[in-house]
C-alpha cells in the first residue's frame, strides 16, 4: 500500500470527520492517544449490549461467554508481542500500571541497598517515578544512561555503567518526546550478559512497528491500550512466565487467590495472580479489536507509512526560518519534535489548534530531557496510520501564521 491508499483508512474513524474551531481537525496528537475505529467503537458498545457479565465467576452461560472474550483478548495481546504464551500477558490500566506493577512486586521483593536500575535520560516519568519509589523502599541507586545532542544513547557509556551492581535497565523502544527509536536488542543483550533484567516501555512502539519480544529475549514489556487504537484504561504487561512466577502479588483482592482464611492466602497461577478484582472486561474486548484492526491493516505497512510522513514533514518543516529539530536519531518513528524561535511551544500549540490543528506542546512527562536540551518543553507532532500529506501540509500553514502573528516573517 502506498500513503495515499493507507491514509484511506481515515474513513474508518468517526471523530475525523468533525471539525473544530470551524477548521477539518487535523490530529497530530497520536503520542499522547490515538483516534478510534469504528470497529473498536463498536466492539465495546456491543460487548454491553449483548456479552456483558463478570468473569470467572459466573456458572452461568453469559459469564462464561464474558471470560471467553477475555481469554481471547488475552490471546490477542500474545499474537501482538508473539510472547511464547498467553499466561504471560496480564492486563493492566495501560504502561504507568504495568510498570508499577514490575517496580512494586519485583523491584521490591528483589532489590538491595547498592543495588542499581539503569534509566536511560529520555524515560517517561512513569519510567522514572516509580523506580524512585521502590528505591527509597530499598535503598537500591539509579544510574541515568546519557542522551546525545542527536537524542540517541550513548551506549559507550552504557557499556561502562553495567556492572554485576545492574539488576534491572529500564528503557522505552521509542521515546515520546523524541521519536527515537532504541536499539532495545543491544540493550537487552548487553544487560543480560550482566546477569541484569530489562523492561521496555513500549507505549511509543506497539502502534507503529511489529514487535516481537521472543526476538528481542526482553524480561518485560509495556504498553497502553489508548496509543494503540484502542480503549484508555487498558494496556498489558509482558513478563517472562519464569519471572512472573517468582514474582509476589502486588495487589490483593478477589480473582488472584487460590484459598484464602484469615490465616494466610494462597494465590492464583500468572497472570490471574496480578489481576486483582474486577477487570477492564469491556476495554479488553476494545483492545482486541484494535489488534485486530491494526493486524489486518499490517504494522508493516503502517511503519512505512508513518516513515515517509517524517520524512516528508522533515523535509516541509526544515523550510520553516528559526525551526530547529529535537532529536535527530538516525532511527526514528512516528514523531518530530520541534521549536521555533521566537515562539513558545504552547503558544503555537495554541495558534495551531485555531487553525484545527492538534499537536502537543510541553515537556511531554520528559522532563529531565527537557533538560538535558536546556529547553522547557518542544512542540510535537506525532502521526498515526489515518495521517497525509494535506495534515502536515496543515501543520506548516499553521507554524507560518504563527510566524506571521508574531511579527517574525521578516526574519531569515
Ligand atoms: N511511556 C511513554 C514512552 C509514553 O509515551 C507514555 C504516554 N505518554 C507512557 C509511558 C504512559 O502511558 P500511560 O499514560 O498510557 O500509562
Amino acid at each position: 500500500e502506498t500513503v495515499a491508499e493507507i491514509a484511506g483508512h481515515a474513513g474508518d474513524f468517526p471523530i475525523l470527520g468533525r471539525t473544530v474551531h470551524g477548521r477539518r481537525l487535523v490530529y497530530l496528537d497520536n503520542g499522547a492517544t490515538t483516534q478510534k475505529p469504528q470497529a473498536v467503537i463498536e466492539a465495546e458498545a456491543r460487548y454491553y449490549r449483548e456479552s456483558n457479565a463478570n468473569i470467572h465467576r459466573g456458572v452461568h452461560w453469559l459469564s462464561q461467554h464474558s471470560t471467553d472474550l477475555y481469554d481471547a483478548g488475552r490471546e490477542r495481546v500474545r499474537s501482538l508481542l508473539n510472547a511464547a504464551s498467553a499466561c504471560e500477558i496480564v492486563f493492566t490500566r495501560g504502561t504507568t500500571e504495568a510498570i508499577n506493577l514490575v517496580a512494586a512486586s519485583w523491584g521490591r521483593s528483589q532489590l538491595k541497598p547498592g543495588d542499581e536500575i539503569l534509566l536511560s535520560g529520555m524515560e517517561h516519568h512513569s519510567n522514572i517515578v516509580p523506580w524512585q519509589l521502590v528505591a527509597e523502599q530499598t535503598g537500591a541507586v539509579i544510574r541515568v544512561i546519557p542522551v546525545t545532542d542527536d537524542g540517541e544513547l550513548e551506549m559507550q557509556a552504557y557499556a561502562e555503567m553495567l556492572s554485576e551492581r545492574t539488576r534491572l535497565v529500564g528503557v522505552c523502544h521509542v521515546s515520546n518526546a523524541l521519536g527515537t527509536v532504541n536499539p532495545v536488542a543491544e540493550i537487552i543483550r548487553m544487560a543480560h550478559a550482566c546477569g541484569a533484567l530489562v523492561l521496555v516501555d513500549g507505549a511509543q512502539a506497539v502502534a507503529h512497528q511489529s514487535v516481537d519480544v521472543q526476538a528481542l529475549d526482553c524480561d518485560f514489556y509495556a504498553f497502553s491500550g489508548h496509543k494503540l487504537y484502542g480503549p484508555t484504561g487498558i494496556g498489558a504487561l509482558y513478563g517472562r512466565k519464569q519471572l512472573l512466577d517468582a514474582m509476589p502479588p502486588w495487589q490483593g483482592g478477589g480473582d488472584m487467590i487460590h484459598t484464602v482464611s484469615f490465616e494466610r492466602s494462597t494465590y492464583a497461577e500468572t497472570p490471574q495472580k496480578f489481576e486483582a478484582g474486577t477487570p477492564n472486561i469491556a476495554g479488553v474486548v476494545g483492545l482486541d479489536a484494535a489488534i485486530a484492526y491494526v493486524q489486518e491493516v499490517g504494522l508493516d505497512t503502517i511503519a512505512r507509512h508513518e516513515a515517509a510522513l517524517v520524512e516528508y514533514a522533515t523535509q516541509a518543516l526544515g523550510q520553516i526560518p528559526g525551526l530547529r529539530f529535537i532529536g535527530q536519531a538516525r532511527e526514528r518513528a512516528g514523531i518530530v519534535s520541534f521549536v521555533l524561535e521566537g515562539i513558545h511551544p504552547h503558544d503555537l500549540g495554541t495558534i495551531l489548534d485555531m487553525e484545527g490543528v492538534a499537536i502537543r506542546a510541553g515537556h511531554h512527562c520528559a522532563m529531565p530531557l527537557m533538560t538535558r536540551f536546556g529547553l522547557p518543553g518542544t512542540a510535537r507532532a506525532s502521526f498515526a496510520l489515518y495521517n497525509t500529506q494535506e495534515d502536515i501540509d496543515a501543520l506548516v500553514a499553521g507554524l507560518n501564521k504563527a510566524r506571521r502573528l508574531f511579527g517574525l516573517e521578516h526574519d531569515a
